[in-house]
């Protein structure tokens, strides 16, 4: 677990620009944003405004067309592959719109899904599963299949598989935009408490004013820019 305080993310200068020429299409505007340990962010911005490419980038699934990302101090495009890859299963935890569980496994099978891809003791990650569900009440849910779950079910097991490695931090990309607001309310709630028996930071990005309220900080993004709350300058 990280100290609080430390700096856990720092994106410094992110540009990205898609296409070129006559198509190019300038998405991310030279963006600063940290994450310390300890923290929820909510990225709130409207629809369109950049958000997901910038989560994209931060959870290392693209690059950004200049600027640069740092995990606690080093720099990601000095990494090797091998290193960024053990930086997405261990370090990083990822909670998207649609709960991605997989269909032909049980609900305990898929919490365990980021251990057994990454090699690891499968014994202590079903342990820390069955802990990370019966945090939220759902361990009696552990032999079920996701077809047998409600959506708001769905996506709160989603949460405990991001957490099974006990990364430091958790990227979430619109965790409640499949959800009605009495289920969307509960995500968020368990979100938090997950994130803080769990000790990660949490940066999720989201259009659902709601959310404010469950963070820490918030920072507001418009048209590829921060405009305010983006931590350290
Ligand atoms: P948000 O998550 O805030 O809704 P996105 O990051 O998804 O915003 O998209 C920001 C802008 O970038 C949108 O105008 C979108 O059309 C554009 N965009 C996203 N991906 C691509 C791509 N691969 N090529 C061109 N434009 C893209």
């Amino acid at each position: 677990m990280a100290e609080a305080g430390e700096m856990v993310l720092e994106g410094r200068g992110l540009k990205k620009i898609y296409g070129n020429g006559t198509t190019e299409v300038t998405v991310l505007r030279g963006l600063d944003l940290t994450v310390h340990a300890s923290e929820f962010v909510a990225l709130l911005g409207p629809s369109g405004c950049g958000k997901s490419t910038l989560l994209n980038i931060l959870g290392l699934m693209d690059e950004p067309t200049s600027g640069e990302v740092r995990y606690e101090g080093k720099l990601v495009s000095a990494m090797t592959e091998p290193e960024r890859c053990a930086l997405r299963n261990r370090a990083l935890g990822f909670v998207f719109q649609f709960d991605s569980l997989m269909p032909e496994f049980t609900v305990l099978e898929n919490v365990v899904m980021p251990a057994r891809i990454g090699n690891q003791d499968l014994e202590a990650a079903a342990r820390r599963g069955l802990e990370l569900l019966r945090g939220l009440g759902l361990e009696g849910l552990q032999g079920r299949f996701p077809s047998q779950l409600s959506g708001g079910e769905r996506q709160r097991v989603a949460l405990c598989r991001s957490l099974v490695n006990g990364p430091k931090l958790l990227l979430a990309d619109e965790p409640t935009g499949n959800l009605d607001r009495s289920n969307g309310e509960l995500v968020f709630k368990d979100l938090k408490e997950l994130a803080r028996l769990s000790g990660a930071a949490v940066l999720m990005v989201t259009h659902n004013e709601e959310a404010a309220g469950y963070a820490t900080r918030v920072v507001r993004m418009l048209d590829g820019m921060v405009i305010n709350g983006g931590g350290d300058s």
